[in-house]
């Protein structure tokens, strides 16, 4: 068999990519046609002040022209930084053991390339680690020690991640989780009865997705996991497909909330495929919520998914949707317009 190096090998997949499409293999419905001009546009599904000031700033990359992906790094680095925002690096809740571990997750519409990085200890910006691994290795994905050690070797500085306030809410957690372990003060312990759901959000993170002037994609999922999480626990935001997808022809969409159903549903790229078949942001939003709906109640589970999904298009249109029972779900957008909060929808599909 003729050798090939990885040049020609790559040089060859292209030439084979680009037959199938000529000869109708690959379809190609519903890509949001090119002809109105693009407006920048930048979006995180943190709707509080931090996320405001996140897409605020990136804004400025936007405005003067820069990339999406510099934009999304941006944005994603202003919430990572955050000590008071327990969902997503620095402050990040731990997982059991009391120890911060991080997944992140870059995609960039432009090359179609991506790079994650899972179980991530020390290190403030996962996001930015993930961008070097999309940008100076042939991997897409590093976990652990080989992540943390991959980080250090470009200079990322180890720093502990657990402030006060996160290990205070894991201790109270550890006393509070079970009442057949032996943490806690004796009379604390006496008939105890508790699920742990009177400690502090135990979930969250953030996605950042961006078009830039030139129609380019990009996007970034990171969080610290669900918290008290076994260690080692790997959720869907580093998953490429599962918590982050970007197709530069349609849009972008990220995933929040219990990662292991977004891993089995492959939901932002199911989300994206279905802007590629002409819904909106909004629409395809709801069609994930639906799908992982009818997934369980095809197994006779009548599951309400605790996933919140944001989405953008390459036409400056956006949205969300959960299925949560209280409130609906609230993103941050920044585009020419200004800066502003979008509300999506509680969306309930019907039952069968
Ligand atoms: N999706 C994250 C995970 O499963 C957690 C979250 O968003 O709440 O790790």
């Amino acid at each position: 068999m003729r050798s090939l190096n990885r040049r020609s090998f790559l040089r060859g997949s292209f030439a084979f990519g680009a037959g199938a499409a000529a000869v109708g293999r690959v379809p190609r419905l519903g890509a949001i046609p090119a002809s109105r001009q693009v407006t920048p546009m930048i979006v995180t599904s943190h709707e509080n002040a931090t996320g405001q000031r996140a897409v605020a700033e990136a804004w400025q990359i936007l405005a003067s022209g820069g990339s999406a992906l510099d934009a999304v790094e941006r944005g994603a680095n202003v919430i990572e930084a955050d000590p008071e925002d327990t969902s997503v690096g620095y402050g990040g809740l731990p997982n059991q053991d009391g120890v911060v571990q991080l997944d992140a997750s870059i995609m960039d519409g432009r090359t179609y390339s991506a790079g994650s990085v899972a179980s991530l200890e020390n290190i403030m910006h996962p996001s930015s680690v993930a961008r070097l691994v999309m940008e100076r290795t042939d991997h897409v994905m590093l976990v652990g020690p080989g992540a943390l050690a991959f980080a250090k070797s470009f200079g990322f500085p180890e720093e502990n991640l657990l402030t006060e306030r996160a290990r205070e809410i894991w201790v109270r957690w550890r006393e509070s989780h079970s009442s057949s372990d032996d943490w806690g003060p004796p009379e604390h312990l006496a008939g105890r009865v508790s699920d742990g759901g009177d400690v502090e959000s135990q979930h969250g993170t953030t996605n950042v997705l961006a078009v830039d002037a030139n129609g380019d994609i990009a996007g970034i999922t990171t969080t610290s996991g669900m918290a008290w999480k076994i260690p080692g626990r790997v959720g869907d935001s580093p998953i490429v497909g599962a918590g982050l997808y970007v197709d530069n022809a349609v849009g972008a969409a990220g995933a929040t909330g219990r990662g292991e159903d977004v891993i089995k549903s492959c939901a932002s790229y199911f989300v994206v495929m279905r802007m590629r078949d002409g819904r909106t942001p909004q629409e395809a939003c709801e069609d994930a919520i639906e799908m992982i709906v009818e997934r369980y109640r095809a197994v006779g589970l009548d599951f309400v998914p605790a996933e919140k999904f944001v989405a953008i298009n390459k036409a400056g249109a956006y949205g969300c949707a959960w299925m949560g029972i209280e409130g609906s779900p609230r993103m941050s957008v920044r585009n020419g317009e200004g800066l502003s909060t979008y509300e999506g929808t509680a969306h309930h599909p019907p039952a069968r």
